[in-house]
């Protein structure tokens, strides 16, 4: 593809932001990022923090042109409960990766590509509802998970609130998640380059008593006990089967605002890098990226249906089933099954947008 010229607008320096940032200026445009924080590394409400998620770096790195793979470590375990039943999920594409602006994040390395390129940054400055109304030709929008952005587009979402906890502490590289009935979604932890992030969510309030049954279950199965708990509420566009969009009016959509996530468990990371190179492709050729776009999202609405309609309705609401059921197989036996499944035997593709074994590439 040919090099262009001319000016491009993106409002949310994220990671999707900053692909598709990085990608449009090599090509030749003038990129500026407007970001509502005082600075790189996403969202301060979220971030620093640490994600989990199964991709696969390598080929994630080559698709968006960019050498992610450095600071997406290997998961060494997760274990993931069902009550007192512990079962441990594959792990061999499963990675940890951190957010933020510590110089071990993935948001300072692509802070970092930006430099010498042809891309300025506006810190502070929000996308309102007046830019709205006069957005310049080629603006991406790549907001993320803050609620005001879906607000001010109209975009169908869910909020959700739960409790988190965060900072440093030295163990591996690692993650659990806890079911139970107290949140209709889950608790989970992970940590990687000496941090931690561990949070508590539910669409619907989390109590107090729902957070000490967390901490007790902590305490008890991992031996970990945090200080401070903070209250944390954001939004997921998982609120309709036809969430994923990858135009807003004129404007594009990257990352999580474009509904790129697997809706299941809200794996948002690879969708969100995959859709920022995307992104910039439809600023040249919307057809092509229109066309990558439906790829990657191509499983949304099964995921979508199977969760509000099976997981949601009978599966998640007794946990105690789940955990009788599988003791009924056997916890060997099921954590055998799950590595046949992570090892693609059965090609079995997920509702994650990118590269990876689950992942919808
Ligand atoms: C607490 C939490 C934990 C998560 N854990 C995982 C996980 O373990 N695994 C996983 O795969 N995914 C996880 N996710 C999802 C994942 O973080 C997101 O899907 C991903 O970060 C989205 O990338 P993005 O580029 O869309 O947005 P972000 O990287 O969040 O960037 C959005 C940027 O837009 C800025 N912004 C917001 N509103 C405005 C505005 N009005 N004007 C200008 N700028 C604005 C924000 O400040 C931010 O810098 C988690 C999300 C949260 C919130």
């Amino acid at each position: 593809m040919s090099d262009a010229t001319g000016e491009v607008t993106i409002y949310g320096a994220g990671m999707s932001g900053l692909v598709a940032a990085i990608n449009l200026a090599r090509r030749g445009f003038h990129v500026t990022v407007h970001e509502r924080e005082p600075g790189y590394g996403g969202s301060r409400q979220f971030n620093p923090s640490t994600h989990v998620t199964p991709i696969d770096p390598v080929r994630t790195s080559e698709y968006i042109g960019i050498d992610i793979s450095s600071v997406f470590h290997p998961v060494v375990e997760c274990p993931a409960y069902f009550h007192e039943t512990r079962l441990l999920v594959p792990v061999a594409s499963v990675y940890a990766v951190e957010r933020g602006s510590r110089p071990s994040s993935l948001d300072t390395l692509l802070y970092g590509e930006c430099q010498g390129l042809d891309i300025d940054f506006e810190f502070g400055s929000s996308l309102t509802k007046a830019d709205l109304d006069n957005l310049p030709p080629r603006t991406i929008i790549a907001c993320g998970l803050n609620s005001p952005a879906y607000d001010l587009l109209g975009i169908p979402h869910l909020k959700w609130e739960g409790w988190m906890s965060r900072g440093e502490l030295a163990v591996g590289n690692m993650a659990w998640l806890w079911w139970d009935e107290c949140v209709n979604e889950y608790g989970y932890f992970s940590a990687v380059n000496g941090y931690y992030y561990d949070q508590l969510f539910s669409f619907g309030p989390v109590g107090w008593e729902d957070l000490k049954k967390y901490r007790s279950f902590m305490a008890h199965h991992e031996g970990m006990e945090h200080q401070e708990w903070n209250q944390i509420a954001g939004v997921a566009p998982v609120a309709s089967p036809e969430n994923p969009k990858l135009f807003w009016r004129d404007a594009v959509l990257c990352g999580t605002i474009s509904g790129a996530m697997d809706p299941l468990l809200g794996f948002g990371i690879s969708g969100a890098l995959v859709t920022g190179k995307v992104a910039a492709l439809a600023i040249t050729d919307r057809d092509a990226a229109e066309a990558e776009f439906k790829r990657f999202n191509r499983h949304f609405k099964a995921s979508f249906y199977a969760k509000k309609l099976v997981w949601s309705r009978f599966i998640r609401p007794n946990v105690s089933a789940i955990s009788a059921a599988i003791n009924l197989f056997g916890v060997q036996r099921a954590e055998r099954l799950g590595n046949f499944f992570a090892a693609g035997h059965l090609h079995v593709k997920g509702a994650i947008p990118g590269f990876g074994p689950f992942n919808c590439s």
